[in-house]
């Protein structure tokens, strides 16, 4: 069953109003916080949601509440394997000792009728037969010389009362929330759905993102690189980072300084997108002519962020025959494009995408070396984090330029340098976010 929703959600306040009733808002000087906030106020997530099967979930986004049809585990079983027995049979004072009336094995009820002081073989899993109510792993139970064959001798104060017992509901009950809607659903996710038997999620449908580089001076790969020329690897990087994000994504090339083609292709990535990223062509030299066509086509504004790498963007939203998208324009250089992306358009998509996403967590380490840093701007430098004599501790790659990606790929990590703070020295906490973790 599936719920097309073609039309991208509208943004829900123009930016001018956003922007107006902020009394400090200026376009030439705009903290990261506050550009994020701004974002964060100008969208709505799209709202179509599609039955998938349960492998087709994993790195989905859950479109609603998943409630428990079941009790997980639906019945008292053992914890161990072991001897299951009634904790009020044992003696206060000495070692019990219990005759074994047979085994209960997991995935089969005990069949038996059990009398007062008798005990079970248990298998891990297995059914707690009624009446019983303890487990004593096997490997302390003892067997005293003489003691007869079919039974087992449980040793004073072994175990407590109802120990080694998982009880029905103990993981979920029946009627409870066993994952939140707007979960991006990973593999442990997947296991507890399948737990409770749910085969068909229902996912928010995903988020269409069109991108394209601009810039006379792009060649693409496989082109021969003319003198002036460098190739185009913002849209690899942008294909890398959108494609993890889940998004469906419709690549559209380079497409060159010429207001014209600008505007067709702006305006076929609105009709066909729920949002549009663009690199290059924001920065102080391009900005005019693109500034123009923008006026036309929506309501985008050019900030100058305090950062670093990083310090042009354009953002908004852009209408063609009726259809909105949202847009980031962000810088053409290498480097700058990866960091915007992460710090601003990453949020922003999740966002669009229903995604609640708790914020990247940032890991402390020390500094290994002294590092400059500007107050006013956050900064994120590119660093090497290892463990050093039992701690973590980092250093920044060689190479800053916002436009050497070699330094990006050499990086495992983003040293995060906050607004106010000055210079670091060598033994100081710094803060990083990780580019990878666990799958
Ligand atoms: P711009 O923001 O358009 O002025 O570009 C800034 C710098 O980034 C220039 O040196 C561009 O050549 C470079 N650049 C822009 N787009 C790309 C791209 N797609 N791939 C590689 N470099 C780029
Ligand atoms: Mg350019």
């Amino acid at each position: 069953m599936t719920n097309l929703n073609a039309s991208p959600a509208p943004a829900k306040q123009s930016l001018s109003q956003l922007t107006s009733c902020l009394s400090d808002y200026d376009p030439h000087a705009i903290p990261v916080k506050q550009a994020q906030a701004i974002i964060h106020d100008c969208i709505t997530p799209v709202t179509a949601i599609e039955k998938v099967a349960l492998r087709s979930a994993l790195d989905r986004v859950l479109a609603s509440d998943i409630i428990s049809p079941i009790n997980v585990p639906a019945h008292d079983n053992s914890a161990m394997d072991g001897y299951a027995f009634n904790a009020a049979d044992l003696l206060s004072d000495a070692d019990t000792e219990l005759s074994v009336a047979g085994t209960a094995h997991a995935g089969r009820a005990y069949e038996g009728t059990l009398a007062r002081g008798q005990a079970i073989r248990i298998m891990t899993g297995a059914l707690m037969p009624d009446g019983l109510d303890t487990v004593i792993p096997q490997e302390f139970v003892s067997k005293p010389p003489g003691s007869p064959a079919d039974s087992v001798t449980i040793p004073l104060a072994a175990v407590k009362a109802g120990a080694n017992r998982r009880l029905a509901g103990e993981d979920l009950k029946a009627g409870s929330v066993a994952i939140g809607q707007g979960r991006i659903l990973r593999p442990a996710d997947l296991g507890l759905l399948a737990s409770l038997g749910i085969a068909e999620i229902p996912v928010r449908r995903r988020l269409r993102v069109a991108f394209f580089s601009t810039g006379d001076e792009l060649r693409s790969v496989g082109e021969v690189l003319d003198p002036g020329c460098v190739y185009d690897s913002n849209r690899y990087t942008l294909y890398g980072m959108l494609q993890r994000l889940g998004c469906d994504i419709i690549d559209m090339g380079v497409v060159g300084d010429d207001p014209q083609a600008l505007e067709s292709a702006f305006r076929s990535a609105c009709e066909n997108a729920d949002a549009i990223i663009t690199s290059g062509g924001v920065s102080v030299g391009d900005a005019d002519h693109t500034k123009q066509m923008m006026a036309q086509l929506g309501d985008v504004a050019f900030w100058k962020i305090g950062m670093r790498p990083g310090r042009p963007l354009a953002f908004g939203s852009i209408t063609s025959a009726g259809k909105q998208a949202l847009f980031f324009g962000l810088p053409g250089n290498p480097v700058a494009v990866m960091v915007s992306f992460y710090f601003f358009a990453r949020d922003a998509l999740l966002q669009m995408m229903g995604a609640r996403a708790a914020p990247l967590p940032l890991m402390r380490a020390t500094a290994a070396v002294d590092i400059r840093k500007r107050p006013g701007r956050t900064e994120y430098q590119r660093g090497i984090l290892s463990m050093n004599d039992g701690q973590w501790t980092v250093r920044p790659t060689a190479a800053q330029g916002s436009g050497i990606l070699r330094s990006m790929a050499e990086a495992n990590c983003m040293i995060v340098l906050a607004h106010e703070q000055t210079d670091v020295a060598s033994g100081d906490t710094v803060e990083v976010i990780l580019f990878d973790g666990l799958i």
